[in-house]
C-alpha cells in the first residue's frame, strides 16, 4: 500500500491532532458570539487533517459540513432527522444533506 509509505513522526501527528481539537472547542465556545470564526476555524482544522494526513474522529467530523466548513450545531444551523434507517444531518447554510446508516444489531445467523 503506498497511503503510508511516507512514516509520520508519532509526536507529530499528536501535536496536530491536539490542535484538531483544541481548534473544535474553539470553534465550539465561539459559535454563538461569533458565528464567521467557528467557521475559520473549521477550515483551519481541515486544512492541517489534509495536510498532516490526521483523520477526524467520528465524533469530529459530526460537527462540521463537509461543503461549506461551518461549524454545525444542533438547533441552530444543523437539523437532525431519521429516515428510512439514516441519521440525516443538515447544514442549513448550504443545505448539504450528509446522512449515516444506523448501527444495527447483528441478526443471528441462520438455522
Ligand atoms: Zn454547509
Amino acid at each position: 500500500m503506498n497511503r503510508d509509505r511516507r512514516q509520520k513522526p508519532a509526536l507529530l501527528v499528536q501535536i496536530v491532532r491536539e490542535r484538531i481539537e483544541r481548534l473544535f472547542s474553539l470553534a465550539k465556545q465561539n459559535f454563538s458570539p461569533h458565528p464567521e470564526r467557528s467557521k475559520r476555524y473549521m477550515n483551519i482544522a481541515r486544512r492541517l487533517s489534509t495536510r498532516y494526513l490526521v483523520r477526524f474522529s467520528s465524533e469530529q467530523k459530526k460537527q462540521f459540513c463537509k461543503q461549506c466548513s461551518a461549524f454545525l450545531a444542533v438547533g441552530k444551523n444543523a437539523r437532525v432527522r431519521l429516515r428510512e434507517g439514516k441519521i440525516e444531518l443538515k447544514c442549513l447554510e448550504c443545505g448539504k444533506v450528509k446522512s449515516t446508516p444506523f448501527k444495527k444489531a447483528k441478526k443471528p445467523a441462520r438455522a
